[in-house]
């Protein structure tokens, strides 16, 4: 699969390039709208980790995959709604999308009951947009210690760059956010930027169409 190997190609020489361990990121294959069989034939190639932003479509395609790959790790990158939590948690095992208090004390009280939760990253709308999710930046600092104090597994931060502005400038406020407040993980960079956000300390890259080719449009 050139796709896949070509981008870990990539990831391996950013991370030298920026003098960071080889392996130290952690390449999220963003699945979402894909045929099934480019998705098979990444998952042939060997890579377990996968990245969708829809619940529904993500359980109706990973339902049957999971009886014919073990070791995959889902990632949910997309929105979440509070009355999709408990399926969000039967499937994947981090949610990149908590972006509000209420959804916060949903996955709170659903944790409880379950006794378990998927890793989670807290979104922030470092470009302030108003039509893009994630708390804004300067109230993550709170919203952070909100969730801890629900006893949230809080790994890191998540964003997604206004497309029109420098990814690394955003990037760096992630990481800026994140390290005030004491966090170790940033989930950041996609297929046009992903460099960049190795650069700055991604741990989490979330690229598509780099490995599976283009999306046919929704
Ligand atoms: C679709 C998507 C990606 C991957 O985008 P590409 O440009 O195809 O790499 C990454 N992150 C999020 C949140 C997405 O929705």
């Amino acid at each position: 699969m050139s796709g896949l190997a070509d981008i870990t190609a990539r990831i391996h020489a950013a991370e030298t390039k920026a003098g960071r361990s080889t392996g130290s990121t952690t390449l999220i294959a963003v699945s979402k709208v894909q045929p099934e069989d480019r998705v098979r034939a990444v998952l042939d190639a060997g890579h377990r980790t996968y990245g969708e932003n829809r619940v529904q479509e993500a359980t109706g395609r990973w339902t049957p995959l999971l009886e014919d790959y073990a070791g995959l790790d889902l990632h949910l990158i997309g929105p979440l709604q509070s009355n999709k939590v408990r399926q969000a948690f039967g499937l994947f095992q981090w949610i990149h999308s908590v972006d509000r208090p209420k959804l916060a004390k949903a996955i709170a009280r659903i944790a409880q009951e379950e006794g378990t939760c998927p890793g989670l990253f807290v979104q922030v709308n470092t470009g302030n947009e108003p039509q893009k999710a994630g708390i804004a930046p300067a109230e993550a600092d709170d919203f952070v210690a909100e969730c801890r104090a629900m006893d949230l597994p809080v790994a890191g931060l998540m964003c997604i760059p206004p497309a029109e502005e420098e990814a690394s400038l955003h990037f760096a406020l992630l990481a800026k956010i994140a390290a005030r407040n004491g966090l170790t993980g940033l989930s950041m960079g996609m297929s046009a930027d992903f460099e960049k956000a190795i650069a700055l300390g991604a741990t989490h890259v979330r690229v598509g169409s780099a490995i599976f080719g283009a999306r046919s449009p929704q």
